[in-house]
């Protein structure tokens, strides 16, 4: 069993993975974690440049928001980080980014497909969230809405949500999520087409048995 200062250190590594591939950006993303059955998160700050943040300026929340240990105003993004927590026991991780060719997708109305094995057995199924504005309750109830039985999710004209049972898995998601993502646009854009070669029918199905999906 790992600590809560362990769990702290991860999350800025988190962030500074995401900031150096250019997944967030110097103010977007933020990302938050819980110890296994704890009612209490702790979550990147807002607004604070996020190629360099510190242990020192992570937030501890309980699942209504209040404040329990830390001195900034946690990520305006958290009634979406408790919403998922509330409805995914099962879940200790949330990554939020802004990967670009994900979000570019969904932008022009195009679904991740079964292109690669990462594809079907990480992401498997990607529902595309409808827009509200970002840090909203509107924006958290969507979310709460289309996490079920989903390990990613792409916030339309926004970006992307990655869980996981720790923060590796919901970091993997959304750096697999990017990688698809552009491997897609790479054949359509070579290929000029929109239907694309997928994984066969009879591989995806053995995946899904395979993994219990
Ligand atoms: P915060 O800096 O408040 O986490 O906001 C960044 C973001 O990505 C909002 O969606
Ligand atoms: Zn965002």
């Amino acid at each position: 069993m790992f600590s809560e200062k362990e769990l702290k250190r991860e999350i800025i590594r988190v962030m500074k993975v995401l900031y150096e591939r250019e997944l967030i950006s110097a103010l977007g993303g933020n990302v938050s974690a819980r110890m296994p059955n704890s009612k209490e998160i702790w979550i990147t700050p807002s607004g604070i440049f996020k190629g360099d943040l510190h242990e020192e300026d992570l937030v501890k929340i309980d699942l209504e928001g209040n404040i329990i240990e830390g001195f900034m105003r946690p990520s305006i993004e958290w009634p979406l980080h408790v919403a998922i927590y509330k409805k995914r026991p099962d879940v200790n991780a949330v990554v939020h980014a802004h990967n670009p060719v994900t979000t570019g997708l969904a932008i022009a109305g195009i679904e991740l497909e079964p292109i690669t094995v990462e594809a079907v057995i990480t992401l498997r199924k990607v529902p595309i969230v409808p827009y509200a504005y970002p840090g909203t309750d509107e924006l958290a109830e969507l979310v709460a809405k289309h996490i079920e039985g989903a390990r990613a999710l792409v916030l339309q004209n926004h970006g992307v949500i990655g869980v996981g049972y720790n923060l590796v898995e919901a970091e993997t998601i959304v750096e697999t999520l990017e990688e698809v993502a552009l491997t897609q646009f790479v054949a359509m854009l070579a290929s000029g087409k929109k239907k694309l070669r997928l994984i066969p029918y009879r591989d995806r199905e053995l995946a899904t048995r395979l993994y219990r999906m």
